[in-house]
């Protein structure tokens, strides 16, 4: 470990690159990070992840099940032209469960490379974490890798990347060599190969390019500059006039495009064989951004325009709710985004920020604007995957840790009080699965709510609730895997044994007419008694809504400091609706009347009447159960279209679209979850292994009556 390098050497801001490395699970994430956290120096060894040792990989069942789980950030250093850059990596999952990982990592980056499989090309998680990054306007890189592998092939795999992502890619490399002969890259901005003549990588000697080489070295440069010419004025001249262009000036064209979103570099390379990651870390600090160049967008509220903002981050005046901006620089009053939480068993919780805009100390107090509440910075710490680096002052552009926050949780904006902004949070989906847990032993319960409560803390796709009818803790999230994983992390991090019950769609329960009741508790009779009465309306909402209490109490039929005692029996009681047991989501309930005692109300009484009586108003409206429905992705061959939108249709699914992408068809639609365990394997069997799927939560809807009763019958607790 190289604890030694002097990050501080590198001030300027525009030789800064905050990038992440995104791809489709088991494409060589993890392996290219290690190789360029190698190639930068901060290790001698080069830790390979099926030997389940990889650095950045450092939680325990990562090691065993061989995938990325947890972002980890980790900075380090490279020379270019005699300028030394600093490059901050986020490492980010591939697995389709742990989307809210990606999305807001791509929330807080500046720049991505997209790793390829050079056998597979683009695989479905692949292509939807590419659209994910236009969606945050982050810049790519592609990286074709595993040239080394038998079956690789750069242009097969280039070309699905025009077919199903994006035409404006073009190749900035091409191999030499394939499958075991694969030996280094064609440069084609310099027309010149960087061969590797030794295994470890270090050494890369510039030649002549291979004269068997020559014409499709050729062929694809001029695609590259004709590319550029398309959005570069001057290059057009140029390229029309047949005048040579320098290497120069063909790089600034390039970079210029490509921090436009207008142009996707393609890069070849083997990252398990050490090759081609040097010209990947020139091209990073290249062509993607530093935090002066980032762009952000946001919906203009009023007339739905999305406007572009360059050089500056848009967000909100907390009081007047008017857009304001501030300079990505270090000059301007601080504020940066909180992207993820994450426990730590040595320094606790640690709240991984972005700064944009001005600068941090530790030591001192900081607004959180998104809760309207003051947090202190007590240390403040550069990441390099479970190694640390305490600092004492960060600023605009940097990714730190930071220790001594209380409250502040993901998508939360921190800034200077004076001068406070409300930046545009990370959305999250509701989670969609759930499973029943059981401590196993007396030992394991005393030490399940702590660590259950750190886990939802990091996670804000994670959410615990303790069954009111039965007490069983149920936990819920994203998928199956996801909840795997979080099971896994209360054994091995928290020691945590639990038993598991079936996999459960997370139903949630509302009304469909409106309806008016009066629940009365009386019990007066030997003791100290118990009474409340209250009367209220209850009505349904849209899908989405939420719930809604409203205080129409006029002459103190019921006195004041009881309203918020009903207010809370009524979110407890939401808790577990009458079909089964589910949460309530989208009514309205409004207290019109009632009576009290004056001995034997308090709050407790109107609690407990409130929670009753929302009980029984909810038999009266018509209740109805909601489900999970999720919106699919599937791409395929045309002639797998009819048999594959058959099948959805057959799950209740309603096709939305479909799509040409390149050859093969992009099937758009919406099914419900619960008929869509297993459908990965059916749709292999439907298309014989040429579907690539993907699925994630849409919106809730009422479960045709028919169905109910199975639902209830097959998943009632
Ligand atoms: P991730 O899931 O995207 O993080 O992928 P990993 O880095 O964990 O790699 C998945 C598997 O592919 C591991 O067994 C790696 O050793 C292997 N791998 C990664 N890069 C290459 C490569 O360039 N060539 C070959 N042959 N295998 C590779
Ligand atoms: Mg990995």
């Amino acid at each position: 470990m190289n604890g030694s390098v002097d990050y501080s050497k590198v001030r300027d801001l525009r030789l800064y690159r905050n990038i992440g490395i995104i791809a489709h699970v088991d494409a060589g994430k993890t392996t290219t990070t290690e190789r360029i956290l190698f190639f930068t120096g901060r290790k001698h060894k080069v830790g390979e992840v099926h030997e389940g040792e990889a650095e950045m990989d450092f939680m325990q069942q990562e090691k065993e099940r061989g995938i990325t789980i947890q972002s980890a950030a980790t900075t380090c250093l490279w020379d270019l032209d005699g300028q030394t850059y600093r490059i901050n990596i986020i490492d980010t999952p591939g697995h389709v469960d742990f989307t809210a990982e990606v999305e807001r990592s791509l929330r807080v980056l500046d720049g991505a490379v997209v790793v390829f499989d050079g056998k597979m090309g683009v695989e479905p998680q692949s292509s939807k974490v590419f659209h994910q990054a236009e969606k945050y306007r982050v810049p790519r890189l592609c990286y074709i890798n595993k040239l080394d592998n038998i079956g690789a092939d750069f242009y097969r795999s280039y070309d699905s990347i025009v077919e199903h992502l994006t035409d404006r890619a073009v190749p900035i490399s091409l191999p030499v060599g394939i499958e075991s002969s694969f030996s280094g890259i064609i440069d084609l901005v310099i027309m010149k190969a960087l061969l590797h003549k030794d295994d470890d990588g270090k050494i890369v000697v510039v030649e002549d390019i291979p004269s068997t080489l020559l014409e499709v070295a050729n062929k694809y440069r001029e695609k590259l500059i004709e590319m550029v010419a398309d959005v570069d004025d001057d290059i057009a001249i140029k390229y029309l006039n047949g005048d040579n262009l320098t290497p120069d000036e063909l790089r600034n064209a390039i970079r210029k495009a490509v921090l436009q979103l207008k142009l996707f570099p393609v890069m070849a390379g083997s990252s398990l064989r050490n090759k081609g990651i040097q010209a990947m870390l020139d091209n990073i600090c290249r062509y993607l951004p530093s935090p002066f160049d980032k762009s952000f967008t946001v919906d203009d509220n009023i007339n739905n325009i999305e406007k572009i903002y360059f050089g500056e981050v848009p967000g909100k005046n907390p009081v007047s709710d008017e857009i304001i901006t501030r300079k990505l620089v270090e000059d301007e009053p601080f504020c940066g985004l909180v992207f993820k939480i994450m426990n730590d068993p040595h320094v606790g919780s640690l709240a991984f920020c972005r700064i944009y805009s001005g600068k941090l100390s530790s030591g001192t107090y900081i607004y959180n604007s998104s809760i309207d509440k003051k947090e202190r910075v007590a240390r403040i710490l550069l990441m390099h995957a479970n190694h640390r680096e305490e600092v004492k002052q960060v600023r605009a552009g940097d990714i730190v840790a930071i220790v001594g926050f209380k409250e502040t949780r993901t998508g939360q904006t921190i800034c200077d009080e004076n001068n406070p902004i409300v930046l545009e949070s990370i959305e999250f989906p509701d989670p969609v699965v759930s499973f029943a847990i059981e401590p196993k032993t007396k030992s394991d319960l005393d030490k399940l709510g702590d660590a259950l409560s750190k886990l939802v803390n990091e996670d804000p796709t994670f959410k615990v609730k303790t069954d009111q009818e039965t007490g069983q803790i149920i936990i819920s999230g994203m998928g199956e895997l996801h909840l795997d994983v979080k099971i896994r992390m209360l054994k091995d991090d928290y020691g945590v044994d639990v038993n598991v019950g079936k996999p459960q769609v997370a139903f949630r329960e509302t009304i469909s007419v409106e309806g008016t009741h009066r629940e009365l508790l009386k019990k007066q009779t030997g003791g100290a008694g118990q009474y409340a009465d209250i009367q209220f309306i209850l009505r349904p909402r849209k899908r989405g809504e939420g719930y809604k209490f409203i205080d129409s109490i006029k002459g103190g039929a019921i006195p004041k400091e009881y309203i918020p005692a009903i207010d809370k029996g009524i979110q407890e009681s939401m808790l577990s609706g009458p079909i089964g047991g589910y949460p309530v989501v989208d009514v309205e309930v409004e207290i019109v009347d009632g009576s009290f005692h004056e001995v034997d109300s308090n709050t407790d009484t109107f609690r407990i009447c409130a929670f009753y009586g929302f009980k029984n108003a909810m038999k009266l409206c018509q209740p109805v159960l909601l489900e999970p429905i999720m919106k699919v992705n599937i791409n395929v061959p045309e002639e797998y279209v009819g048999s594959v939108t058959g099948y959805l249709s057959s799950k209740r699914g309603i096709i939305k679209n479909i799509l040409q992408r390149g050859k093969t068809k992009e099937i758009v639609a919406e099914a419900p979850l619960s008929e869509l365990f297993g459908y990965v394997g059916d749709l292999r069997n439907i298309t014989s292994g040429t579907a690539s799927p993907t699925m994630e939560p849409s919106h809730y809807a009422e479960v045709p009556k028919g169905l109910m009763e199975k639902f209830l019958g097959v998943d009632s607790k």
